[in-house]
């Protein structure tokens, strides 16, 4: 049986269903740039998993630096509520805290995940030292 949770902006124009087969699964807060600024939990869903099913109009899509990650939130109420995985282009990260019914208190031991030193910008500047990349 599968599991599914209603995660809503807050003033209720963005609606989307998600289905996650396990539970909660890969909780975790993010040092990069962005996301030190929301100093928000996440939570990892595979792309197919996630629906907009209300809102997607008032959508409103953000990028930066390698701008490979989309990141959105709610045009009126400007509560994120989503973004692409960089590290995992297979899945879309969540708001946790957006999450019907989640109680996010209980996530306060969230472990880390080191956006400020990303896994993909490390792969690069390691190319860049070895020559094999053209940017300067
Ligand atoms: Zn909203
Ligand atoms: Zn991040």
């Amino acid at each position: 049986m599968e599991n599914s949770a209603l995660l809503t902006c807050h003033c209720g124009a963005v609606e989307i269903n998600l289905i996650l087969p396990n539970g909660i699964e890969h909780v975790e807060r993010c040092s990069c740039s962005m996301c030190s600024r929301k100093y928000a939990v996440f939570a990892c869903v595979d792309l197919k998993n996630l629906e907009v099913i209300k809102g997607k109009n008032k959508l409103k899509e953000y990028t930066f630096h390698t701008h490979t990650s989309k990141h959105w939130f709610c045009s009126i109420c400007g509560i994120h509520t989503h973004h692409h995985a960089r590290n995992t282009p297979t899945q879309y990260v969540v708001n946790l805290a957006c999450l019907e019914g989640i109680k996010i208190e209980n996530y306060a031991d969230a472990p880390w995940f080191d956006g400020r030193e990303h896994p993909k910008d490390l792969i690069n500047e390691q190319l860049e030292k070895e020559g094999t990349s053209h940017k300067s």
